[in-house]
């Protein structure tokens, strides 16, 4: 049986260096012909995406998935204020029900992406709704689709024609999938594993799920993502859907939950099937737009220490260390009180 690692269990070596500034650093990244300042990509979830996160992500050459928990026309909607013609914006679709009439009312909204958003996308349902998404939509309509966990999924699904691939099933952090099913593969092995493919490079690897700031950020580019998708690191910010909830102490929380979550399922469609997803609170942290410019800083100067000026350049040059036990406490701060 093999090991599988997650961003835990590794750091990235420092290496020599000759870049000055961080300015001297470029987190450009393709997602197929939408070319992006900042390889970030807010999750399709209905407390993360929608028209305000779209729009702030835009504003910071990323983009947001608006999520499918909704009516069709509520979606377009949202994906047509988003867009407002010209400004970046995703969304998402299933692979059952309504999906081509979802996808078709987004596209002719304005969606730049359609992501098709499944929990378990190696599947056969995914073969054929990819079929269907490229005959339907024109060639400028980039497909993304997801999730799988290994190199097999990846490479099916890239064969499949998705134009890229969201990787990992169980990372993120309100997901129970790995603890319902027994199934999943520890996030950052994932992407080892799926950037050792021929179609790496070409079809973009999207890191989604656990990601917990921007050293795992950097650890996902290392190691062959060309983007990485975030659910809780957006969510709880002004642009996230939903009422700042304020507590007896006066403390601001707000809702962030799987949509797989007992609580999601039963507000989209009234009754719960398999349960893969929890629904919390988590405090208030203002704008997302400081979010996105701390994340950025600190992404920046991971490259930077190592020797690199580019995503591509990270991905040449990174040497990864496994770190034991001890290593891991070092690597937290950890002053003793
Ligand atoms: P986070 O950034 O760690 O919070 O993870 C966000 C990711 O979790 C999303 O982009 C989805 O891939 C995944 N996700 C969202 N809802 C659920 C769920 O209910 N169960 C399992 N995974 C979920």
């Amino acid at each position: 049986m093999r090991e599988g690692l997650a961003y835990n269990d590794v750091l990235l070596v420092p290496q020599y260096s000759d870049i000055e500034s961080r300015k001297e650093v470029s987190l450009n990244s393709k997602l197929g012909f939408i070319d992006c300042d900042l390889p970030i990509i807010a999750s399709p979830m209905d407390t993360v995406s929608e028209v305000a996160m779209a729009k702030a992500m835009d504003a910071k050459g990323a983009i947001a998935i608006i999520h499918r928990y909704n009516d069709v026309e509520d979606q377009a909607r949202m994906v047509a204020e988003a867009s407002d013609g010209n400004s970046l914006v995703g969304a998402a679709v299933g692979t059952s029900g309504d999906f081509l009439e979802r996808a078709y009312a987004c596209y002719e909204a304005g969606a730049d992406v359609i992501c098709v958003d499944v929990a378990h996308g190696h599947h056969s349902l995914m073969k054929q709704a990819l079929k269907l998404l490229r005959q339907m939509v024109s060639d400028d309509v980039h497909i993304m689709a997801g999730n799988v966990a290994t190199f097999e999924g990846y490479e099916d699904l890239a064969s499949w024609g998705a134009d890229s691939v969201r990787c990992n099933i169980g990372g993120g952090s309100i997901c129970s999938t790995r603890i319902q099913t027994g199934h999943g593969v520890p996030g950052l092995q994932t992407i080892f594993d799926c950037s050792r493919s021929h179609f790496a490079g070409t079809v973009p690897i999207i890191a989604d799920g656990g990601i917990r700031n921007s050293g795992d950020i950097v650890k996902a580019l290392a190691a062959g993502a060309d983007f990485v998708m975030l659910g809780s690191l957006l969510a709880g910010t002004t642009e996230a859907p939903g009422d700042v909830l304020v507590g007896r102490d006066g403390s601001k929380q707000k809702a962030y939950r799987g949509m797989a979550s007992k609580d999601a399922q039963m507000s989209w469609r009234g009754k719960t099937a398999s349960l893969e997803g929890i629904a919390t609170t988590i405090p208030y942290k203002g704008t997302v737009v400081d979010i996105l410019d701390d994340l950025e800083r600190g992404i920046r100067s991971g490259l930077s220490y190592s020797g690199a000026r580019t995503i591509t350049e990270l991905q040449s040059k990174a040497r990864f260390i496994r770190q034991t036990a001890s290593g891991q406490t070092e690597s937290g701060t950890h002053i003793l009180r």
